[in-house]
């Protein structure tokens, strides 16, 4: 089902739902809904009857939410910010982060993420992302040392 916006909706479970809309809503939650993940819209779950926009739903929802604190894994409450701090802080792998935050540990995603769903999927891509950004780096840094160090042995020959 696709939502007002135009983007194709993920099912997702009443009881996700019930966890994350304000409870004085819970009267129009009696089908499965829909996720729109669209950043730019303001509809959160939608199914034929009902809809919820971001203000009636409480939790802060990562697939809408924008800045670096965004959250990753809802069990455990880890951060993108944190994911971000461990990868500069020497984690080189996502197990190694996995191993320093606790992320993906919990095992309430159906009622806690805002999706339903096991927040790996997610946080692996992202993870990944900023380790090859930060493997990116070191390389341009070294790269840039080695061009340094041949610029100071021509200027004395
Ligand atoms: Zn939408």
């Amino acid at each position: 089902m696709n939502c007002e916006c135009g983007m194709n909706g993920l099912k997702v479970k009443k009881i996700t739902v019930g966890s994350h809309v304000n409870p004085e809503y819970w009267h129009l939650i009696d089908d499965d809904f829909y996720a729109c993940q669209n950043p730019e819209c303001d509809i959160v779950y939608f199914n034929k009857l009902a809809k919820f926009t971001l203000n009636q739903v409480k939790t802060r929802v990562f697939f809408k939410a924008t800045g670096s604190s965004r959250p990753l894994c809802y069990c455990k409450q880890v951060t993108e910010e944190d994911v971000l701090k461990t990868i500069e802080e020497g984690a080189r792998s996502v197990e190694e982060v996995e191993k320093v935050t606790e992320l993906g540990d919990g095992k309430f995603c159906v009622v806690t993420n805002p999706l339903g769903r096991c927040c790996k999927e997610y946080y692996t891509k992202f993870i990944n992302k900023h380790l090859s950004i930060k493997e990116r780096s070191i390389k341009k840094k070294l790269e840039m040392a080695e061009e340094e160090e041949k610029r100071v042995d021509s200027c004395c020959t």
